[in-house]
């Protein structure tokens, strides 16, 4: 069984409410979005075999991020995260919420979803997917990536206010036009993180 990997390296992890821990990071080739501002090379990459992929981790970091590009577009996703935790993997899945497999979830020690918001000129998300963010908010993240304020008003939209896990994400590029004390504001309880691996400037 191969599967479509992009890259396979080792870092911090830059964003979310994980941000910092080292990790294994595992990127998948394709995707099926295509957001204005996406900072991901993700297209080029090469068919592995699952040892393979086992061979390039760093057995001492204990998570293994899957990335992308999409990494729910893998139909033997759930394949690969069971024999990664054979390996004592625990398992970070970053998604941009637009696929639900309750399988792939259940496996996962953390899911975290981007909902994409208008300034990603994908706006949408699937509803299973909220759904089960909602319910399980001791292993998710929910991220929304803010440019302006038409992603605001798309934040108030899918806000609920008993989910503890609520994470505005500056883009990059918009960081310093934000007005961040009327985002606190509003939104007392939710944090703001920027992408941290590009302040240190690692990948
Ligand atoms: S979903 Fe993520 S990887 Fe795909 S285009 Fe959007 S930002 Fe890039």
């Amino acid at each position: 069984m191969k599967f479509r990997i992009n890259e396979i390296f080792q870092s911090i992890q830059g964003e979310g409410l994980m941000v910092g821990i080292p990790m294994n990071f595992i990127r998948f080739c394709r995707c099926n979005r295509n957001c204005l501002w996406c900072d991901t090379d993700f297209e080029d990459g090469k068919e592995m075999e699952i040892t393979e992929i086992i061979d390039k981790l760093n057995e001492s970091l204990p998570w293994v991020s899957l990335t992308g590009g999409e990494p729910m577009l893998e139909e033997n996703l759930a394949h690969m995260i069971r024999r990664l935790k054979t390996e004592n993997f625990k398992i970070l899945l970053e998604t941009n919420g637009t696929l639900f497999n309750e399988e792939v979830f259940l496996l996962c020690d953390f899911v975290s979803v981007d909902l994409k918001g208008p300034s990603s000129g994908n706006e949408g998300y699937n509803e299973y997917t909220l759904s089960y963010c909602l319910k399980n908010p001791e292993k998710t993240q929910l991220k929304v990536v803010i440019q302006n304020d038409g992603d605001l008003n798309f934040f108030k939209r899918v806000y609920q206010d008993e989910y503890p896990n609520w994470v505005l994400q500056p883009e990059w590029k918009s960081m310093d036009r934000l007005d961040y004390h009327r985002i606190i504001e509003e939104f007392p309880r939710v944090r703001i993180i920027p992408q941290i691996h590009k302040v240190m400037r690692v990948r």
